[in-house]
């Protein structure tokens, strides 16, 4: 066999079954063996990562570029460099949120203009169920899109308008007979509507604003998911799940082997409603961060595989639309930017619930890979699999300082949190993207359309 064009060692290097000493041996992007920690041959160049850990980069199945059409608000230069400085090889693209939105095939000819030659990490792309577009979706998934997002309420945007049961009930069984994925914005109208109209209290007050977002609304829309999932046959995933309410009942979708996943956020399992300040708006999301004791179920559930995966659902605004003079959370952009922490964010709160190493990489790489049907190229360190890896230090901490963020915007609500794990340097197929607070200077990030 050829010799390694480069090989990272480590005493941690997290592999699919185990973590343990190892040498990752790379051959024009693809890891050719995976070797024991002394079988370097001659004259291979060498990174030793000593007792970092070596771990399969982040798999990011949920991030909003808005890139072309609100680039003001992200873009795929800013994006790929946050990404690369938080470990994260791959991400996929959600289709909102830009100008035109991934909707049409043209709105995605779009989108992989505006992206190419900017990326800095692969990508990957989501395209969008809406009213009336059922005849694109062959068209969309021919092209190269991964599956198609949806919601059941307004998205925020109007180029975006939500679907009711008879859309879906045209679109699903286009899409499970094309064998593709519905990702789905679980939240119905009806609860939120109603308590619009009983709505009392401060809009800077956080109560208020989760008191308009009830769980009640993403029970019902998960049960309506779950109902139409048994009818139609096509494959669900949940987006940003927040309500343990539902929790039950997705066990029980499970158990009867229904094809539906879940997703969460690392918002979601760190900050809790009971804590967040009067007027953080750069708290705001839609579903809503709940109570403490609802973060700990999503925990839980996530343990016992009722949540499969965690990703970042990065939507960031400019900071105008945050409101943050006023504080008005009834009124400020929802969406959470902190693409560039997730993984920080999710070893700190692992390690305080004794979760380790390869929880996290099921959790943020190889379930979100195979939700994206990358699993046969990323997510792993296996032999075969593209070279994409982080480098980080799990002992170290650090605090997140605005100048330390290279996404396009610094308002997020991690700032000042002391978090624990270091991205020390990111590989994507092979090539050092990110170093020790350096970038590649070629955006040779990958657009993965096949
Ligand atoms: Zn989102």
């Amino acid at each position: 066999m050829d010799k390694p064009g480069l090989i990272i060692r480590s005493r941690r290097v997290v592999m699919p079954e185990t973590v343990n000493p190892a040498s990752v041996h790379i051959r024009d992007g693809i890891i050719t063996a995976l070797g024991e920690w002394d079988e370097v041959p001659e004259q291979t160049p060498l990174v030793d990562a000593g007792d970092a850990v070596v771990m399969p980069g982040l798999v990011d199945a949920h991030v909003h570029i808005n890139e072309p059409g609100r680039t003001e608000w992200e873009g795929f230069t800013t994006a790929t460099r946050g990404a690369a400085a938080g470990g994260v090889t791959t991400l996929v693209d959600m289709p909102l949120n830009s100008i035109p939105p991934t909707t049409t095939l043209d709105g995605f000819t779009a989108k992989l203009a505006a992206a190419r030659g900017q990326c800095l990490i692969d990508i990957a792309f989501w395209g969008g169920v809406i009213p009336g577009n059922t005849h694109e979706l062959k068209p969309l998934l021919n092209a190269g899109v991964r599956g198609f997002k949806c919601f059941l309420i307004h998205s925020g945007v109007d180029e975006f308008p939500h679907v009711t049961e008879s859309n879906l009930l045209e679109a699903m069984p286009e899409l499970a007979a094309l064998g593709s994925v519905l990702l789905v914005h679980a939240e119905v109208p009806e609860p939120i509507e109603n308590a619009a109209l009983e709505l009392e209290g401060n809009p800077q007050d956080y109560q208020t604003f989760l008191k308009s977002r009830p769980r009640a609304s993403e029970n019902e829309a998960v049960a309506l998911m779950v109902r139409l999932c048994r009818e139609t046959g096509a494959r669900i995933h949940i987006v940003h799940h927040s309500s343990s309410d539902v929790l039950p009942l997705l066990r029980q979708a499970r158990a009867e082997e229904l094809p539906i996943t879940v997703e969460t956020c690392p918002h979601y399992l760190t900050f809790a409603a009971e804590e967040i300040p009067d007027g953080a708006t750069y708290f705001k999301c839609c579903p809503p961060v709940r109570e403490r004791e609802n973060r700990e179920k999503l925990w839980a559930a996530l343990a016992d595989g009722v949540i499969d995966m965690v990703v970042s659902d990065h939507s960031p605004c400019t900071p105008a639309l945050k409101l943050t003079e006023t504080g008005d959370f009834l009124q400020a952009w929802g969406g959470i930017a902190a693409l560039q922490f997730s993984l920080p964010v999710m070893w700190t709160g692992s390690q305080a619930r004794g979760f380790g190493l390869r929880e996290l990489t099921r959790w943020m790489s190889e379930a979100p890979a195979k939700l994206a049907g990358l699993d046969k190229r990323k997510g792993r360190l296996a032999l075969g699999y593209d070279a994409d890896v982080v480098i980080w230090n799990p002992e170290r901490e650090f605090k997140v300082a605005p100048e330390n963020i290279h996404l396009r915007h610094k308002l997020t609500p991690y700032a000042g949190m002391n978090l624990r794990g270091v991205v020390e340097a990111t590989y994507v197929r092979g090539t050092k993207v990110y170093g020790q607070g350096e970038f590649a200077a070629n955006a040779t990030g990958a657009l993965l359309t096949e």
